[in-house]
């Protein structure tokens, strides 16, 4: 299939595995296609899948090639190639936070296992602050995470995080 087709699929909005797909004989009337379907064969509401494919799958067939039509093979090529990297993307940010969290336990391992005639108040609140720090930083971090996740749109212009400011803060 042609990449020129895949532009102009449109991902329903809200739905990470429905599809409008372009029909290519009526290319006004996009066709819904759900790649989650009857266990990720995929469905459309096409006339080829609903008289060939759907008999057989609603008869509980296996997922195969030969019970997709084209709108779906679109779809899927849609999601693998635009949709899986921001997917990617997004778990990978997701993961990061980890380095920080295991941050604040060594400074709770410090806390519990000084000595404490030799851990003055004012090294005990500083360490507590610096806790304190981290512990918010995490929060903000994993809340930026979750609300880019739900709105990609909002985040779109914002510079690619590799590098950023916002990563040197935590080294
Ligand atoms: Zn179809």
């Amino acid at each position: 299939m042609s990449t020129c087709r895949l532009k102009f699929i449109q991902p329903i909005e809200g739905e990470l595995f429905r599809f409008y797909v372009p029909s290519v004989s009526q290319p006004e009337f996009p066709h819904t296609v759900d790649l989650e379907f009857y266990k990720f064969n995929g469905g459309c509401d096409c006339p080829r899948f609903h008289f060939n494919c759907e008999p057989l799958l609603s008869r509980g067939a296996d997922k195969a090639e030969h019970l997709r039509c084209g709108h779906i093979k679109d779809a899927r090529s849609f999601f693998l190639d635009e949709i899986l990297p921001k997917i990617a993307d997004k778990i990978r940010h997701l993961a990061k936070p980890l380095p920080l969290v295991i941050q604040a336990q060594g400074i709770v391992t410090q806390i519990q296992q000084a000595d404490p005639c030799q851990y003055p108040d004012h090294e005990k609140i500083a360490d507590l602050l610096e806790l304190k720090d981290h512990i918010l930083a995490t929060v903000d971090q994993i809340r930026d995470e979750i609300e880019s996740a739900r709105d990609p749109e909002k985040h779109e212009d914002a510079p690619s995080m590799a590098g950023s400011p916002e990563d040197m803060r935590y080294e």
